[in-house]
């Protein structure tokens, strides 16, 4: 679920017996977050999120929340002899859409169709590392794409204003359908295992 507030964008996933909180930061904010106290910052959420008034009270310090930083990156070679770069390590994700761990199955279906008969014979060429990143690069690209999209897009005009925010016209397009879960949920070419 998320919720938007002025200036407030809040991510919350239900774990069973625990709320995963995500209270979306400009970058660079930190210091100032931690220098207007822990109270401004239960205020700010409940503003959001007002049933969650009594259980924030849970929050003594600090140390109860982790600090976690966004960035989307990719190397330019996944591989060098006796080394492939898959998942994170290849292509850092943002969590817009909530597709990186997606994305890392992804790459390692594909590393696992590819390399396993090479392994089996214990003959990996450069080449066949060089075909995983062929086949996840465009994917990846393309994801990376949209959520740099979505960021410029959705989350910076709501981050840096005091604004209610609109959902803007082109995420309410009816002609969108499933298009943008099949695309978070399967990639941009769905991968399977072959046996
Ligand atoms: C704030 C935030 C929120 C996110 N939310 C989501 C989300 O909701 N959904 C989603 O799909 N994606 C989300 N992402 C992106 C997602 O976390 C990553 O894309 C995904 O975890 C990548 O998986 P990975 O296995 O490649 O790398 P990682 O998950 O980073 O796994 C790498 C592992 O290697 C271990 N490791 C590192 N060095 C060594 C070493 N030397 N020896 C042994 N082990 C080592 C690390 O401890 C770690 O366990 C989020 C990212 C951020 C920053």
């Amino acid at each position: 679920m998320g919720r938007f507030g002025k200036g407030k964008i809040i991510a919350m996933l239900d774990r069973g017996d625990e709320w995963q909180v995500a209270y979306v930061i400009p970058k660079g904010g930190y210091q100032q977050l931690r220098a207007a106290g822990l109270e401004e910052l239960k205020k700010s959420v409940v503003e959001v999120v007002p049933e969650f008034q009594q259980r924030i009270q849970n929050l003594h310090d600090w140390s109860q929340i982790a600090f976690l930083s966004v960035e989307s990156s990719r190397v330019k070679r996944w591989y060098r002899p006796r080394l492939l770069l898959i998942g994170d390590a290849a292509h850092i994700m943002s969590p817009v859409g909530g597709v990186g761990i997606n994305y890392a199955i992804q790459d390692a279906v594909v590393a696992a169709n590819v390399l396993s008969k090479p392994l089996k014979i214990r003959q990996v060429q450069l080449s066949d590392l060089a075909k995983v990143q062929r086949q996840r690069e465009l994917p990846t690209r393309i994801i990376q794409a949209f959520q740099t999209f979505i960021q410029k897009r959705v989350f910076a005009p709501v981050l840096t204003s005091n604004r209610t925010f609109v959902p803007p016209a082109f995420l309410r397009l009816p002609i969108l359908g499933d298009l943008p879960g099949r695309l978070i949920a399967l990639g941009v070419f769905p991968v399977h295992v072959k046996t």
